[in-house]
């Protein structure tokens, strides 16, 4: 098994796991855009959303879960979602997945999308996500 994110969800490589469910995982990317960057795919192997439209409505429901999720614990003013099919597209891991990013008022608009946050403390951001409170 060569794909990166076929061995995280086997747990031969490790993650920060937010969200799981029968279908599909939710991670942290681990260079996030913003803080609480994540990452929800399926379990099965799927190389990306073409070539495979069903395993969008199998993730749905992670995806929305860890949507409310993100926003409710880290107090996100909003959210982008959006995910890459081919490598015209940018994706670089082939194993189909959708960014979720959480936007926070002091860095609005599109164009702050993908100018990485410095600095984050993903274990941090890991515990304040998985925190009761
Ligand atoms: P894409 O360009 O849409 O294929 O995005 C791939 C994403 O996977 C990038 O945002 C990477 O930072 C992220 N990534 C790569 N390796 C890992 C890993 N081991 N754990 C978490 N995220 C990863
Ligand atoms: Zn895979």
């Amino acid at each position: 098994m060569d794909c990166l994110f076929c061995r995280i969800v086997a747990g031969e490589i490790p993650s920060k796991q937010v969200y799981a469910d029968d279908s599909a995982i939710a991670f942290l990317d681990i260079n996030p855009w913003h803080v609480g960057h994540t990452l929800v795919i399926p379990r099965r192997h799927v190389d990306d959303l073409l070539s495979d439209p069903e395993a969008l409505t199998e993730i749905t429901p992670a995806i929305n879960a860890t949507a409310r999720l993100l926003v409710d614990r880290l107090a996100a003013d909003g959210l982008n979602t959006m995910s890459s099919a081919g490598v015209a597209a940018g994706q670089e891991v082939f194993h189909f997945h959708v960014h979720l990013v959480p936007r926070f008022a002091h860095r609005p608009g599109l164009k702050e999308l993908f100018r990485h946050e410095p600095e984050v403390d993903l274990d941090r951001v890991y515990r304040q996500i998985l925190s009761r409170s």
